[in-house]
C-alpha cells in the first residue's frame, strides 16, 4: 500500500477518494469501477436465497477509516455504518495512536464452544464423571459429524463439564452443561459447531441417562479473545484548553467511572461497539453474535464494566488496552456471497480470521480513545453535530451541492435542528 495517495483523504471528492484507493493499491481496477459506477449491489436473486420473505435491499453507507498501523502494518479499514462522525473519530484516533507506534495485538487460540445441556439426569456427579471418562470417544464422535473441518486441521479438541445450579430455586444443582471446544479454522463456525453438538446428543443421553435439551454453540466465546494495546505520550494529547497530562488523567478517570458504574459503562462500551460493529458488519460477519458475547464479557466480574482500561506508565504515557471475544470468520455465512463483504475483505488485504480479530479489536480501542478524549475535553457534540449537520440537511430535502451548503451554515447556527435546516435550504433556493 502506498499511503502517499491517501493523504488528506477526507478532503477529496467522492470519485477522487475511490481513485486514491486504487492508486494506493488498496482496491483493484475492477473494484474501482464498481465503486465509481455505484454498482456495489447485492443482486435480488442472491438476496432472495439468503433470507425468507425477501422484498428488497436495505442499504448502509460503506466508508473507510484511515491511518491505522496495526502490528507495524499500515491498513485501511472498511466500516459499514449509518452514524455520522464514527469514521472521522476512528481515523483521528488512529492517527494519534499511529504517530506513537500504532497498535500492538495478541490473539488466543480460536476455539468456539459448543454447549449441550442435559436435564433430568438421575445423578449429576456420576454423569459428570462418566462424560469425563468418555472424553476421547465424545470428541471423535463430534469430529465424525464434520470430517471436512478436521481435514482442515480443526475439529473438536477439548471438553469440559459444568453442573448448573438454579439460583432462582435455592441454588439446587439442576442441569449438566457439556462444553466442547471446537477449532473452526477460518469460519465463525456456528453451523459446524451446532452440527457436532446435535450429533453427540444421543450418546450423551445414553451416558448420563438424562435428556438433551439444548444443543448449540455459545456466543460467549471466551476461548476466542483478541487484545489490542497502545501507548500514547502525554504531549500528543494536548488540546487548546488542557495540557497533555490533564487530558491523560481525565481519560483515566473517565474510564474508572465506567469501571464502577454500569450506567456509564454501557455508553462507554457502546462507543467501542460503534467501531467494532461497523467492521464486523462490513466484513459480512454476524454482529448480533459479537454484540451478545462482548456485553457478556463486560459482565464477567459479576458487574457490567468498561471493556477498556486506560492507565499511565512510569514515563507518564497513556496506556490503553482492550480485550474482546471476537469469533469472526473469513469464510462461511454471507461473507463470500455479499459483494460489500467481499470488497471489505479485499480493502483489508484479505486478512485471515486471527488478523481480522486484531483489526477489529484495534478499531474498538481507537473508537473508545476518540470518544472519551472528546468527552473529557471539548465535549462530544462539537464534532458530532458538525457532521450530523449533513444528515439534517438531507432530511430537510437538500440535494447535491446544497447539502454541504446547508450543513456549513447549520454548523454555525445556534440551533442545529431540522426546522433550522429547512429554513436555511429555503433561503438558498429562493
Ligand atoms: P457455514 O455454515 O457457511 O460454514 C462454513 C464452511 O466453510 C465450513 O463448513 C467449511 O465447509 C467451509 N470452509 C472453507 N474453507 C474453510 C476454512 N479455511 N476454515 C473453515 N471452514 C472453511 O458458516 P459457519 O459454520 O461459520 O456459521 C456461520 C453462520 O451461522 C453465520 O451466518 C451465523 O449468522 C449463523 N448462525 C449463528 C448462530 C449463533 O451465533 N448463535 C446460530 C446459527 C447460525 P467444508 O469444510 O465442508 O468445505
Amino acid at each position: 500500500m502506498d499511503t502517499t495517495y491517501l493523504k488528506k483523504f477526507y478532503k477529496k471528492k467522492h470519485d477522487d477518494k475511490i481513485n486514491a484507493l486504487f492508486l494506493a493499491d488498496v482496491i483493484s481496477k475492477q473494484e474501482k469501477d464498481v465503486l465509481l459506477n455505484r454498482t456495489l449491489e447485492l443482486d435480488s436473486d442472491t438476496a432472495n436465497h439468503m433470507i425468507e420473505n425477501y422484498v428488497g435491499n436495505y442499504s448502509m453507507p460503506l466508508g473507510v477509516a484511515m491511518n491505522y498501523i496495526i502490528d507495524q502494518e499500515e491498513l485501511v479499514v472498511p466500516m459499514a455504518i449509518e452514524e455520522p462522525s464514527v469514521i472521522a473519530a476512528s481515523s483521528f484516533a488512529a492517527k494519534i495512536i499511529g504517530s506513537a507506534g500504532g497498535f500492538k495485538t495478541t490473539v488466543t487460540g480460536r476455539m468456539m464452544i459448543g454447549q449441550l445441556t442435559l436435564k433430568a439426569v438421575p445423578n449429576l456427579e456420576v454423569a459428570e464423571q462418566k462424560i469425563k471418562e468418555a472424553k476421547k470417544d465424545i470428541l471423535s464422535r463430534a469430529n465424525e459429524a464434520h470430517p471436512s473441518i478436521v481435514k482442515r486441521g480443526g475439529g473438536a479438541k477439548n471438553l469440559e463439564v459444568r453442573i448448573l445450579t438454579d439460583d432462582t430455586n435455592n441454588n439446587i444443582p439442576t442441569y449438566l452443561s457439556v462444553h466442547v471446544h471446537i477449532s473452526t479454522q477460518e469460519a465463525m463456525g456456528a453451523n459446524i459447531v451446532n452440527t457436532m453438538m446435535e450429533s453427540i446428543a444421543p450418546y450423551l443421553e445414553e451416558l448420563t441417562q438424562g435428556k438433551a435439551l439444548l444443543r448449540i454453540l455459545t456466543n460467549y466465546a471466551t476461548e476466542c479473545l483478541a487484545t489490542s494495546t497502545c501507548v500514547i505520550p502525554a504531549h500528543k494529547l494536548k488540546t487548546g484548553e488542557f495540557s497533555g497530562e490533564e487530558v491523560r488523567d481525565r481519560i483515566i478517570e473517565a474510564t474508572q467511572i465506567a469501571t464502577i458504574d454500569p450506567y456509564r459503562a454501557v455508553t462507554h462500551n457502546k462507543g467501542i461497539m460503534n467501531g467494532v460493529d461497523a467492521v464486523v458488519l462490513a466484513s459480512g460477519n454476524d454482529w448480533r453474535a459479537i454484540e451478545a458475547g462482548v456485553h457478556a464479557y463486560a459482565s464477567r466480574s459479576g458487574q457490567y464494566r468498561s471493556l477498556t482500561s486506560w492507565t499511565k506508565n512510569d514515563a507518564g504515557d497513556l496506556v490503553g488496552e482492550l480485550t474482546l471475544p471476537l469469533p469472526v470468520g473469513t469464510v462461511g455465512g454471507s461473507i463470500s456471497i455479499h459483494p460489500g463483504a467481499k470488497l471489505a475483505h479485499s480493502i483489508m488485504g484479505h486478512p485471515n480470521a486471527p488478523k481480522l480479530e486484531r483489526i477489529i479489536v484495534s478499531v474498538g480501542l481507537a473508537q473508545n480513545f476518540a470518544a472519551v478524549r472528546a468527552l473529557v475535553t471539548e465535549g462530544i457534540q462539537k464534532g458530532h453535530m458538525g457532521l450530523h449537520a449533513r444528515s439534517l440537511a438531507i432530511s430537510a430535502g437538500a440535494k447535491g451541492d446544497h447539502i454541504q451548503q446547508v450543513a456549513d451554515i447549520l454548523k454555525h447556527s445556534k440551533h442545529k435542528n431540522l426546522q433550522r435546516a429547512k429554513n436555511i435550504l429555503l433561503n438558498i433556493l429562493e
